[in-house]
């Protein structure tokens, strides 16, 4: 018997792995393992299941033995995969169990970042990247009023748009002088901190956090400056980095991510990574639209038609209503300027090459309605 196609990771990119390999061969034996419950749910929503009227229990679509049965492949939840002997095309699992394959798929992941801050209350620095971080996070609001959020970019933005909605009171910090400093030209940030302003978000820009301490039931920060804030709940959102160690530990080539070719192929052939873990020919992109290009290029590839994957313009939405947003960062050192215009209902920020070519953009308020024609105007990100 042919060993299985194993799947380690069970987030968006392992299941969505998994479904497409399914759609084209219906026999192929596919193990999937995860470290976590295996649960199916989309990510993204947790970020705006306050103002959703969802619970975390309500977010999970499907439990690892209704993926089972619907992908009709095998689930291990709670199995972390340890290492990897890809000479002899090896997984260690927990228990020292050894698993063989003869593709694997590294669907891993990333972590939130977390800063060396100072102070006896750093332990109580929340941070959501997943749905049991989130079930913890909704614990904890529960009776609470202040929340401070230590970062404004997507994630923090949108944390703080849904609490503000949802009544808590917010402050969001960051180090640079607007919020969504990477993805959005200063006049674009200033219309988007007027309309989080408008629900109640305050904002401490320029600011870094240098500590954090528990005074009785509550958390003092202290910035840099010497200035101080006291909050209910901290809740960290300074970033992501691909889980590469495990790759690493095996000998693959990572850099910023695990390091993949188009085929979503590592350095070593039998073994793949798609997802927040990958660093896809040179790009990592910790979004949802990547996931579902690659896992669709990485399964005709798992079932004999080597396929590349591409990437067209993938528009990010930034999920605070209280100001719709949507970009299409240019790529990074991609020479060229913004043109700007604004008025009290948006703001349509196009940022273009020298001979005017569409290279990214920013919409925000009534602007977000022309993102499908600007869209058609934009390169590939991945030809
Ligand atoms: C709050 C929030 C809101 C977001 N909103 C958006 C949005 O609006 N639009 C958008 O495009 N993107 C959004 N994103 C990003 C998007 O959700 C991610 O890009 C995507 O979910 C990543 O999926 P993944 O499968 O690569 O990783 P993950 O979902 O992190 O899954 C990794 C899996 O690997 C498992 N694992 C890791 N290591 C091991 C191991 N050694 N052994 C076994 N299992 C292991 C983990 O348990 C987990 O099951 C958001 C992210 C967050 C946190």
């Amino acid at each position: 018997m042919t060993d299985p196609v194993v799947i380690v990771g069970s987030g968006l990119a392992g299941y969505a792995v998994a479904r497409e390999l399914r759609k084209l061969n219906a026999e192929r034996a596919v193990l999937l393992l995860s470290d976590d419950h295996a649960g199916f749910y989309s990510k993204p929503m947790l970020s705006n299941a306050l103002s959703t009227g969802k619970t975390p229990e309500a977010i999970i679509n499907a439990d690892a033995v209704k993926m089972a049965s619907q992908l009709d492949i095998t689930i291990r939840p709670n199995c972390r995969v340890f290492s990897i002997d890809k000479t002899n095309r090896i997984i260690t699992v927990q228990d020292e169990e050894r698993l063989s394959y003869e593709k694997l798929v590294l669907a891993l992941g990333a972590e939130q970042i977390r800063l060396p801050w100072q102070g006896n209350g750093v332990r109580k620095i929340l941070t959501v990247n997943d749905i049991d971080d989130y079930k913890h996070f909704r614990n904890v609001l529960a009776g609470k009023k202040k929340i401070v959020i230590i970062g404004a970019g997507l994630i923090g933005c949108e944390f703080a748009n849904d609490l503000a909605a949802a009544g808590y009171q917010v402050v969001l910090i960051d180090i640079a002088a607007q919020p969504l400093g990477r993805l959005l030209p200063p006049e674009a940030g200033a219309f988007l901190q007027q309309k989080l302003e408008a629900i109640g978000v305050s904002f401490q820009f320029n600011a870094t956090v240098k500590s954090v301490d528990q005074v009785g039931e509550q958390l003092r920060l202290t910035l840099a400056d010497g200035d101080v804030m006291e909050a209910d709940v901290v809740l960290s959102s300074v970033g992501l980095k691909p889980r590469i160690e495990l790759a690493q530990k095996a000998g693959l080539e990572v850099n910023r991510g695990i390091v993949v070719n188009q085929l979503l192929q590592t350095s070593d052939a039998h073994i793949f990574a798609l997802g927040d873990c990958a660093e896809v020919a040179g790009k990592v992109l910790p979004f949802v639209m990547p996931i579902t290009h690659a896992a669709r290029a990485l399964a005709a590839t798992l079932t004999g038609n080597a396929t590349s994957v591409h990437y067209p313009a993938m528009p990010v939405l930034v999920k605070t209503p209280a100001c719709p947003t949507v970009v299409s960062p240019p790529q990074a050192d991609e020479p060229g300027q913004w043109e700007i215009a604004s008025d009290e209902e948006g703001v349509k920020a196009l940022f273009k090459s020298k001979a005017g070519q569409l290279l990214g953009f920013a919409l925000l308020g009534k602007a977000v309605a022309e993102k499908n024609a600007l869209t058609t105007e934009l390169p590939a990100i991945l030809k």
